[in-house]
């Protein structure tokens, strides 16, 4: 079982390369359960997708900064 910090140390494999199936599941089997990182990984996507447009073909450090902030605002949202 993985948990939320693998998950986002991972997400650029994920989106970057083909992931494996064993651990799709894994990863599978933790978004079920936390919609917290459903809303991390589609985010992510979006902007990997954004920075494939303008031809970045790694995902830069900002990236991550970005995705920790949008935790924050979730986790915000929750409290009130
Ligand atoms: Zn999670």
């Amino acid at each position: 079982m993985v948990n939320c910090e693998e998950i986002l140390e991972l997400l650029s494999d994920l989106v970057e390369h083909e992931m494996d199936i064993d651990f799709e599941e894994d990863i599978t089997e933790h978004l079920s359960e936390c919609p917290r990182c459903v809303v991390i990984l589609s985010t992510f996507r979006k902007t990997v997708s954004l920075v494939n447009t303008i031809e970045m073909k790694r995902v830069p450090v900002i990236v991550h900064r970005h995705l920790w902030q949008v935790i924050h605002i979730e986790e915000r949202k929750r409290r009130k």
